[in-house]
């Protein structure tokens, strides 16, 4: 950390400021330049509140000069995270991946359906939430595990893996014989009590970016449930809240890169949120491929107007086959296959 005084801190201030540097265990250098004096921290600082020194008499600025995470920083693994599952498919490695299904499962008809659709598009997941995160209590809340044991059926049917949405610990335990990829919604990226008991359990888990949750965040999320020993952690971008309203979120397509140079988790992009309306999904994921993401994650349904929830962005099976086409070409502009 450094800690810059402000041009007229006098040698008690700088005295108190690096006295409380001491006591947070860091080790003090000093610079005394003409008109101002440098204090640079350096030790354990990632659990350090900076706020706290700002407060202290004399201070200018303070600015942390290393990561706050540690097991999901670049640094720890700088070749990066290929997340492999027990079938040999992988998320993370050269190839895209293609995650694909309704906003819910609804019935064995329309998941069976679906997985026929995602399997020949040459997609590898199978996604589809059985407990759904409603805004309002009285929308459909999705079949629970019921649900989720037709999806797993469908999945298995066509080789497919299958990804679904938890949202309480209680839920974990009944969920872990249908789902390869646990996925943590918007909603709960900072529900820690679920990040730490998902840190114990040994299967994927899709961390999707909060809904107004800086980069930081979403990164610092991820260090909850690696640091339970669980590293196979795969981040979502799927769009987050601005003042725009052209579009149901603002997809945040420069927080791939960000992330990738930052991390070495593996990122996907979820265009479907990220956009909110079918007609503008197909771009954002070709723009999602094009900056580097690790796949996609797209809501279909063959019968898209009527879906139970999310029908506006929920694109028709044909217009997905459609854009799976597109994405190969672009995966192969940018040295990735699909
Ligand atoms: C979903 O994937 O269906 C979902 C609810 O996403 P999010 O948590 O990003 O809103
Ligand atoms: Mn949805």
């Amino acid at each position: 950390m450094i800690v810059a005084m402000q041009e007229k801190a006098t040698e008690e201030q700088i005295d108190a400021v690096i006295d409380v540097m001491m006591e947070a265990g860091v080790n003090v250098h000093r610079t005394t330049g003409a008109t101002q004096t440098i204090l640079a921290g350096v030790g354990p600082t990632a659990g350090i509140d900076l706020r706290k020194f700002e407060l202290l008499e004399g201070v200018l600025s303070v600015h942390r000069i290393t990561s706050p995470y540690k097991l999901a920083g670049r640094a720890f693994r700088p070749e990066g995270t290929i997340v492999e599952f027990a079938n040999g498919a992988k998320i993370g490695g050269e190839r895209v991946a293609v995650i694909a299904g309704p906003c819910a499962i609804e019935s064995r008809e329309q998941i069976f359906a679906i997985a026929a659709c995602v399997k020949a598009a040459g997609g590898g997941f199978l996604r589809g939430g059985a407990f759904k995160p409603r805004s309002s209590p009285y929308a459909f809340q999705g079949l629970g595990i019921p649900g989720l044991e037709l999806m797993h059926e469908a999945a298995r049917e066509h080789g497919l893996l299958t990804v679904s949405e938890v949202m309480e610990i209680s839920q974990i335990e009944p969920m872990l014989p249908y789902t390869d990829l646990f996925q943590v919604g918007a909603r709960n990226m900072q529900n820690f009590n679920l990040l730490r008991e998902l840190g114990q359990i040994r299967k994927p888990i899709l961390l999707k970016r909060g809904i107004s949750a800086t980069i930081e965040e979403l990164l610092l999320s991820s260090e909850y449930i690696m640091s339970g020993g669980n590293y196979e952690v795969i981040l979502c971008e799927r769009g987050i809240r601005t003042y725009e309203t052209s579009t149901r979120n603002t997809m945040d397509i420069a927080a791939i890169p960000v992330v990738k140079k930052l991390s070495h988790l593996p990122i996907v992009g979820d265009p479907s949120h990220g956009t909110g309306r079918r007609d503008m999904v197909p771009a954002m994921a070709k723009a999602a491929v094009a900056a580097g993401a690790d796949g996609v994650s797209i809501e279909i349904h063959p019968n898209a107007d009527k879906s139970v929830s999310d029908a506006a962005q929920t694109l028709y099976l044909e217009q997905f086959e459609q854009l799976v086409r597109e994405l190969r070409v672009i995966a192969s502009a940018v040295g990735r296959t699909l």
